[in-house]
């Protein structure tokens, strides 16, 4: 492979897998990827449907299997092997599962490609980047989940309805668990610098109403659709692509905590620089008093599932 060489392997080739896939062949954000399954023939399947895409694409070379070693050279693995929500189930429900399954999966992943990032994405995310972090012993800038950039966007999004601004210009964040104990952070959210809190138009009633829409996101679309993928893999290609290009941007990632408001020994979403070495610093925001309390209670909720 030459220097400009991407490989990235997605262990997990469900909805989530496949719309990520899907999301990279269209842009061309990776140059290899490997498609691995515990069932060959839904990455078989897979394989065959995205190359039939190629003549209309980026040339990427993929690759279908059910075998871990092909990870071997893969610059990032995303994982998002395990079971989803079924309707009215919280993302907590699937710890036990998927706390199984990446036992038996991450020393695998960790053997075949020591010296690749890991992206999680599966449920419960923060808990699962903990026990990915843990299993595979990697150091901690290489192990970390998607965190709230979903729910960042989807905040960005229900904000950008009310006021009629595109989505990408409001700068305001959900931190903390990737779960019901999220929180968004109103006291420094602004739009070029002017606070949301005192922007035209917006009240304390649209704060509520954008974070309950936000909060409610997932449930609303896995009891319309089954499942939610395709916000998801946008956002993985979005993040896959700031570790390809080395773009040191900004996201609400999942990562080991060492001293956050006095946190520690915890996953769970700050804002991070993003880079060709995964994550290159941990920025500290401020966060008022409620806000440090809707922290606290999220670092409780986690630890106790880890
Ligand atoms: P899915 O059921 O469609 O796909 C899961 C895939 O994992 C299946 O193809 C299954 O065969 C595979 N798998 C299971 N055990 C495996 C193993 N041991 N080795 C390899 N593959 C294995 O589910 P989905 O909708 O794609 O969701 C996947 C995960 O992502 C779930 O945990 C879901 O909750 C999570 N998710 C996270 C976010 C987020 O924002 N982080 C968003 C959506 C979904």
């Amino acid at each position: 492979m030459n220097k400009c060489d991407f490989k990235v392997a997605i262990v997990g080739c469900g909805s989530v897998g496949a719309t990520a896939a899907y999301a990279y062949l269209l842009s061309g954000t990776v140059t290899n990827l490997v498609l691995i399954d515990i069932d060959k023939s839904k990455t078989e399947g897979l394989l065959l449907d995205l190359e039939h895409a190629l003549a209309f694409t980026p040339n990427i070379e993929i690759k279908a299997s059910n075998d871990f070693k092909d990870c071997k050279g893969a610059h990032l693995v995303v994982i998002t092997a395990g079971r989803r929500q079924k309707d009215g189930e919280t993302r907590l429900d699937l710890v036990n599962a998927n706390k199984k399954i990446f036992s038996d999966i991450i020393p695998k992943i960790a053997k075949s490609a020591p010296d690749a990032i890991l992206l999680i994405v599966s449920n419960p995310l923060d808990v699962m980047t903990y026990h990915a972090l843990k299993v595979s012993k990697f150091p901690k800038n290489r192990v970390f989940g998607s965190g709230t950039v979903l729910d960042s966007a989807r905040l960005q999004f229900h904000i950008s309805r009310k006021l009629k601004i595109h989505p990408s210009s409001i700068d305001a964040y959900v931190l903390g668990e990737h779960g019901d104990t999220s929180f968004p952070v109103y006291s420094s959210a602004n739009i070029l610098g002017r606070s949301l809190r005192k922007f035209e138009g917006f009240s304390k009633e649209m704060e509520k109403k954008c974070y309950e829409d936000t909060k409610k996101a997932a449930y609303r679309i896995i009891h319309d659709q089954g499942y939610t993928c395709y916000s998801i893999a946008t956002a993985v290609r979005e993040i896959t692509e700031a570790v390809f290009e080395d773009q040191h941007k900004v996201f609400p990632l999942s990562v080991f905590l060492e001293d956050y408001y006095g946190h520690k020994n915890v996953c769970l979403s700050v804002p991070c620089v993003l880079g060709r070495n995964g994550i290159e610093k941990i920025i500290k925001v401020p966060l008022d008093k409620s806000e440090q309390k809707l922290f606290k209670k999220s670092v409780d909720t986690i630890k106790k599932f880890l």
